[in-house]
């Protein structure tokens, strides 16, 4: 029962309040003695450079990072640089744009600025950068208040090149003088011959018609219609389908003139960078504007309580499930600091416990299946809200109730120091891992990004003391005084009920129909030859290749050949002890990596089943502690806590295991295995509160499965199930089958109480010495250490060790090729997936390289820009996986015919293809292989393994197979291609019309709604 899918984009609000911006040491790299870094501690405010004055530096004087404001003295233009010596350097740009109405146009800028430039001409430019450039990671973002382009790579030309695009695309963009990008991102009319009816398609049209017709995404997005009436931030950045048919091409253009100005700009560079050399760069960009002013847009100002509002979302006539969403919001006031904000995460963090009383009585209520508490923040405003999935909306009232009631009751309550202190103690040990992870210069762009947006660098970035004043406030609960003021007192407020509204789906296609029937009735002859004409010559237009060489060698500086791609080396040992497998590695740090896995060969399908319950209820109270205890253990000790069910490979074979991993201080292990080993032997199903809480996440996780978005990371292990074991034990754990289970748990008090046994004697026959094995990253010490616990810990090897039926899940007779699944959706996702029996390495280098060349030569031409689907891929991944994938696409029939056609058509260019051509696509593939991810993940990757017998991770492997490869090696690599796309497993998300009408394409056809 995962709960965690639907709550990501709320948490991730909450996220971005809580995380400081980190500087600390990067991973390894070797210098020259004049480092950018030492450099940049010359710098004194006030310096010049290249028409630029630096007007703030950070305090830090610790060397190891550093940021810097620079102004341009000609435009008022920003530079935020923060210098370190981190090698994957990363790159943004941020225009203020504003929406005035629901056309979209700031998305559909964003979408077309960036795909070409008076400098850079092409197609979209912008794809061929993203598949043959020396970056990590590269895309664009709009929200209510702002547009921002960045990327990042392991090169600083590199960068800087990409740097350049995205400058002339800002000042130059192709689509001001050529209204073909418009009609492909925003939108265009269909028609190819006289009679036939008139259709539009357009790829943000199609991606906000997928977007919005997910009821979160609904709710979080038209709440704020409500909530800010009469002001700009009542409009839908992204745009409201119906009304991007409204955007003309003139008025795009006439948003960009108006916003894409230096004067309007802010710049972010990250990284190991020469600030000189960048501020050169923007400088012979901006250089050429003249300063121009901005108005900020008029404050808003709080219009008080709008009582309760209802809205109907819309579903198709057969819907059954009518839940809704209730969602109860505050406009927090404009005066409230970063650290003030911060606070409040903290105490919504602090309620959000299921020990709370405010949790206890909304979970008692039976309105909803979860809740939640949490700051969150849109354009520059800030709101706090509390929220209920899957709600019987006629009880909106009572919900208020509780609200209100329990709000008061927290503003005279006396918050528990204890848990305060863990919730303290767990920031130590994440700040420990920061550097645990890839793309750190993006996720830093993105904070210094809303620290612009919120005009407010010195409390978000640069206010070292932020922890110790947001600490402050909760000596002597002066946070409860906070929240009181600017929430409980806070009359800026609405009630939110969205109401699924069946057949409204339907009424709404019939008038979009009706809509395009009566504009082509009114058109005269000539005025349709002219739209049948104009489809015409965008398609010819379309049918040209993207940008030529002289424009991608503009950009893409790198060689291959030239790129070292040697697997770091850690010092590694494999040893036996009683039967148990024992890896580790040696780092050096404060905090180790711990990964244990259990064969679970041993058990039948229902108990694995049962284990894959209560492994997701891990963290309820225990039979020897209360779920306090649980709760602030868990934040004491361990950190990123994680229990699943996955095929590992131990010793060449194959082995269906339970893992458990975390990371912890070494100074904690004790206490985190006591910690864990409590929670996974003695979790307290039979107390009654734990009973209810867990009859709740059920009917939860059920509520998930009607949500596309939800299904749709689903689908990867439903299609690949057909020709691979571990999607198909994933398919089986957690897709439909897993749906029914949970319904019929759900059914009867009698069924409930035969899940809850179920679960109690889950852990009966795991967790042994069979074929375990430990595998520990830490320093020498602590890796001893943990291996001796382990081993002390762990039950005897059992005797009779028979083998369950968990290895038939997965049997071709059982799976299905073709599935497809009806949901509430209006656009499409279909995902196809193979996984080869064996996977040689250069093998699969040559199939990377030509799916990665399929992908941008035919998936985005003919499925993103002819048909208007926002997503469209196919690929291999480093295990051998070959996919290919349509998102909120407007229609599957058709392209579907094409995907089989992938292998045919690689063939017809495979032939063509020269060295030369290869290269930026052997860039992009070693650069995404080699992006460093922090030295706890690549160790203990090293370890998998190791242990599994196979020696060493294939990614550097894969880097120097690929920086190897010849056009020859494309073509020899056509038959693999083939088989996959003969061999792959197919499921289709979609309407119960589309798919009804294909339903000879499926050999199985499930209804969610
Ligand atoms: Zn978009």
């Amino acid at each position: 029962m995962k709960k965690s899918l639907r709550l990501t984009a709320i948490i991730m609000a909450l996220l971005l309040a809580v995380g400081s911006l980190w500087t600390g040491s990067a991973p390894v790299s070797v210098y020259a003695d004049e480092t950018p870094m030492l450099i940049s501690t010359r710098l004194k405010v006030g310096a010049k450079s290249h028409g630029f004055t630096l007007n703030t530096l950070s305090a830090d004087d610790s060397a190891d990072a550093m940021l810097q404001v620079w102004e341009h003295d000609k435009t008022g233009a920003k530079v935020y640089m923060l210098v370190n010596d981190d090698p994957e350097r990363a790159f943004g740009i941020l225009f203020k744009t504003e929406p005035s109405d629901d056309t979209g146009k700031l998305h559909i800028l964003e979408h077309s600025c960036c795909a070409a430039s008076d400098k850079y001409p092409g197609l979209d430019v912008f794809f061929d950068l993203s598949s043959q450039g020396f970056i990590t990671d590269i895309n664009a973002t709009t929200w209510h208040s702002s547009t921002n382009y960045y990327l990042a790579s392991l090169d600083e030309q590199e960068l800087m090149n990409g740097a350049d695009y995205y400058l002339d695309c800002a000042f130059h963009a192709a689509v001001r003088t050529n209204p073909n990008y418009f009609y492909r991102e925003a939108w265009r009319y269909v028609l190819e011959n006289e009679d036939d009816p008139l259709d539009v398609t357009g790829v943000v049209y199609n991606e906000m018609k997928g977007s919005l017709s997910d009821i979160d995404s609904y709710t979080l997005s038209y709440v704020f219609k409500h909530l800010y009436p009469n002001s700009n931030y009542t409009y839908i950045s992204g745009g409201v389908p119906e009304n991007i048919l409204d955007l003309t091409y003139d008025e795009l253009i006439d948003f960009y003139n108006r916003c894409y100005h230096p004067s309007n700009c802010s710049a972010v560079v990250y990284g190991d960078v020469n600030y000189d050399k960048w501020l050169e760069k923007f400088d012979s960009y901006f250089g050429k504007f003249e300063r121009e002013e901005f108005k900020a847009p008029d404050k808003y100002v709080p219009k008080g309580n709008y009582g309760t509002v209802n809205d109907a979302f819309p579903v198709t006539a057969d819907t059954v499930d009518l839940s809704g969403r209730l969602l109860y919001i505050w406009d927090l006031p404009d005066t409230l600091t970063y650290a003030e904000y911060t606070a409040l995460s903290i105490l919504a963090s602090y309620e959000n416990e299921i020990t709370s009383p405010i949790m206890q009585a909304l979970n008692a209520s039976g309105i909803g299946s979860a809740y939640i508490l949490s700051p969150y923040s849109y354009g520059d405003q800030r709101q706090f809200l509390v929220y209920a999935y899957d709600a019987d909306t006629s009880r909106a009232d009572e919900f208020k109730k509780i609200v209100d009631d329990e709000f008061a009751a927290i503003a005279k309550s006396t918050l528990d120091k204890e848990t305060l202190d863990c919730i303290f103690e767990e920031e130590a040990l994440a700040e420990e891992l920061a550097y645990n992870t890839n793309g750190i210069g993006v996720s830093c762009v993105s904070s210094i990004t809303n620290a612009i947006e919120a005009q407010d660098i010195e409390g978000m970035i640069l206010d070292e003391g932020i922890m110790e004043k947001v600490i402050k406030m909760f000596d002597g609960n002066k946070v409860l005084t906070l929240f009181k003021n600017s929430v409980i007192k806070n009359n800026n407020k609405l009630l939110y009920a969205v109401t699924p509204e069946p057949g409204l789906a339907e009424k709404q296609d019939a008038a979009l129909a009706k809509k395009l029937a009566d504009i082509k009735a009114g058109m005269s002859s000539k005025e349709i030859k002219e739209i049948i004409k104009q489809n015409k010559a965008y398609n010819e237009w379309n049918d040209q290749s993207n940008s030529d060489d002289s424009t991608l060698a503009k950009l893409v500086t790198a060689d291959p050949a030239k790129l070292d791609v040697t697997a770091p080396v850690y010092d590694t040992k494999l040893t036996k002890d009683n039967g148990v497998t024992i890896a580790t590695a040696d780092i050096d740090s404060d905090a180790s990596f711990y990964r244990y896995s259990f064969d679970l060969s041993n058990l039948n399908k229902t108990q694995l089943r049962y284990l894959n319950e209560y492994i997701g209820l891990l963290g309820l109270s225990t039979t020897t502690r209360t779920q306090e205890q649980v709760s602030n253990d868990s934040r004491k000790y361990v950190n990123s806590f994680n229990a699943r069910i996955a095929y590992q490979t131990v010793n060449g074979k194959d082995i269906p295991s339970l893992v458990i991993s975390f990371y912890a201080f070494n100074d904690n292990l004790e206490k985190a295995l006591d910690h864990v080993f409590d929670m996974l032997y003695n979790t307290n199903i039979e107390d009654p509160y734990n009973a209810a809480y867990i009859a709740q996440s059920a009917s939860y996780a059920v509520g998930t499965f009607s949500d596309p978005g939800n299904m749709n990371s689903l689908i990867a292990s439903a299609a690949g199930a057909y020709t691979s074991k571990s999607s198909a034990l994933s398919w089986y754990l957690n897709g439909i089958s897993e749906y029914k289970f949970l319904k019929k748990a759900l059914s009867s008090e009698e069924s409930f109480n035969k899940f809850l046994s179920g679960m109690g004697s889950a852990m009966k026959n795991v967790v042994k010495r069979q074929n375990c094995v430990i595998r520990v990253v830490g320093s020498a010490k602590s890796r001893q250490a943990s291996v001796d616990s382990m081993l002390a810990r762990l039950p005897k090897e059992l005797k009779k060790y028979k083998k369950g039926s968990v290895a038939k899940i997965g049997e071709k007779s059982k799976t299905r090729k073709n599935v497809a699944i009806e949901m509430n959706t209006q656009a499409a996702f279909l995902l196809s997936l193979y996984a080869p029996e064996e996977n040689k390495i250069k093998d699969t280098a040559a199939e990377m390289v030509a799916l990665a060349i399929m992908s941008n030569e035919m998936y985005i031409p003919q499925f993103r820009y002819l048909l208007g689907a926002y997503g469209a891929y196919c690929g291999a991944t480093s295990e051998g996986l070959v996919y290919a994938q349509l998102y909120r696409s407007p229609s599957f029939v058709e392209p579907f015919e094409t995907i089989l056609q992938t292998p045919d058509y690689l063939e017809q260019i495979a032939a063509l293809i020269d060295e030369e051509y290869l290269e930026g696509y052997k860039l992009q593939l070693i650069s995404q292989l080699i992006t460093p991810t922090g030295k706890w993940n690549m160790a203990s990757n090293e370890l998998y393994y190791l242990a599994s017998g196979e020696g060493h991770g294939p990614e550097y492997e894969l880097a120097a197979a690929i920086r190897d490869l010849s056009a020859k090696d494309i073509m020899n690599a056509v038959p693999a291609v083939r088989e996959a796309f003969e061999k792959m497993g197919t499921v289709v998300i979609g309407s119960a019309d589309e798919i009804e009408s294909a339903k000879d394409m499926f050999d199985k056809i499930y209804i969610l709604k």
